[in-house]
């Protein structure tokens, strides 16, 4: 395993190797396919093997494959995201680990200040100093903080419970004037999807402008996939409010390793070679990397998000009517097209404590269900399920067919497990 939550050690079993993938469909080194809904974690907006971006890629790939110097397709991708999101400006980086990393160092260098404010369940990536309380892959395999990461490192992270205003109010007003920034994923998305409530991401803003920190948004899952433009079109666009810088990645790389972080030009004109805060890297802005997410969202159509959405609805539906039909207490919780559910409770889930207080167990009962009856679904149950534009919402569509014939069983399989 090259990352963990793929080791399956929270379901147990197997994991399979894929050999291929193709629109909804991922088929694994012993020929069964599988109907995907993970969708390699968020970045497939558009199904596998898109051949439109098959096309550019190989092309690109055919001009040469790093330069080491500017070229087009980093301006392209750029421009684009520029065009779609609230930001000035943007630099381009390979993961989103290192978005969220050269973001907080970006804070610390605009502000002067150390502190840095995260929310527990919300993961950023595998940053030393925001591993605390990470959501999905920490919990998953049980690892309480971080062996390997130095007291001091996270000696000025301050974790505090999503959506709790208090607490944020509490924070600031102890550490007003040394908290940098506050981190938050837009909408989390890594202890399953858990809404902002209304109103949240703006108190966070407001405070932040209040007292001289930064706010970070982390759109690396939910960028140019909870909506065209990420879920900010669904909170900031209408309340009229934007962070100081975003992060990006997952969808905006189309299936190769590329990331972004930006925001306002005055914060972005401190990175060097501009400014003195110190940022690089040798495939930065890659040029086929940034073709496959310049041709992806090029596509990405509001067309294509309107049918995302449609497919979201349709198999949230399903699997509520399965679930229902067998018993199982459960939650589907969802923020523009994405969508998870939560095993065992009955409540509504606003933190990461509620998360998880789910039964892992039906989970792990129902995934491997529906893996025998071939759909791929995320290997543990703190993550969102991921569709793709070529899930047909069409019920008699040949996938959605597959995962109606797959519920029934897996949901009675749930309901045996609790
Ligand atoms: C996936 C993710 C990251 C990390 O991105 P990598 O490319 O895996 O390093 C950061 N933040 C959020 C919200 C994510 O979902």
């Amino acid at each position: 395993m090259n990352s963990p939550v793929r080791a399956f050690r929270a379901v147990g079993g197997t994991p399979r190797f894929m050999a291929s993938g193709s629109g909804a469909w991922l088929t694994d080194v012993d020929g069964e396919r599988y109907v995907d809904l993970v969708g390699s974690w968020g970045p497939m907006l558009l199904g596998h093997a898109h051949p439109a971006v098959v096309e550019a890629v190989t092309a690109a790939a055919a001009r040469g494959t790093s330069f080491g110097t500017p070229a087009e397709p980093e301006v392209l991708l750029a421009e684009e995201i520029v065009d779609r999101t609230p930001v000035d400006q943007v630099r381009l980086v390979s993961s989103g680990t290192e978005a969220t990393m050269s973001a907080i160092r970006l804070a610390r260098g605009f502000t002067g200040r150390d502190r840095i404010v995260k929310f527990s369940g919300c993961y950023h990536g595998h940053v030393d100093a925001l591993l605390a309380e990470a959501g999905s892959g920490v919990v998953t395999l049980g690892i309480p903080g971080t062996p390997g990461v130095p007291a001091h490192v996270t000696a000025d992270t301050i974790v505090l419970p999503y959506n709790d205003r208090a607490a944020v109010d509490a924070a600031f007003a102890e550490y007003g004037d040394q908290i940098a920034a506050v981190i938050t994923e837009a909408a989390p998305g890594n202890m399953g999807i858990v809404p902002p409530e209304p109103g949240f991401n703006a108190h966070l803003a407001r405070v932040c402008a209040d007292h001289g920190a930064l706010l970070v948004s982390d759109e690396v899952m939910t960028g140019f996939r909870a909506a065209r433009s990420g879920h900010w079109e669904l909170d900031g666009k209408v309340e009229g409010w934007r962070p100081d810088l975003i992060t990006f990645g997952k969808v905006m790389g189309g299936g190769f390793p590329a990331a972004a972080f930006g925001g306002r030009a005055e914060i972005m004109d401190l990175l060097a070679p501009v400014g003195p805060v110190y940022q690089a890297g040798t495939l930065s802005g890659n040029p086929v990397a940034a073709t496959a997410g310049w041709t992806t969202l090029r596509l990405a159509t509001p067309q294509v998000y309107e049918r995302l959405l449609a497919t979201s609805e349709q198999v949230r539906r399903m699997v509520t009517e399965a679930l229902s039909a067998a018993g199982v207490p459960h939650v589907v919780q969802s923020v523009g097209t994405m969508f998870s559910v939560f095993w065992g409770v009955t409540e509504p889930v606003r933190d990461f404590a509620g998360a998880r207080r789910q039964d892992t167990d039906a989970y792990t009962a129902f995934f491997h269900a529906m893996l025998d009856a071939g759909v791929y679904l995320p290997p543990s149950a703190f993550e969102a399920w991921f569709l793709s534009a070529a899930h047909d919402p069409e019920i008699d569509s040949e996938p959605l067919t597959r995962l109606a014939e797959a519920l029934p069983g897996a949901a009675r399989a749930a309901a045996a497990a609790r």
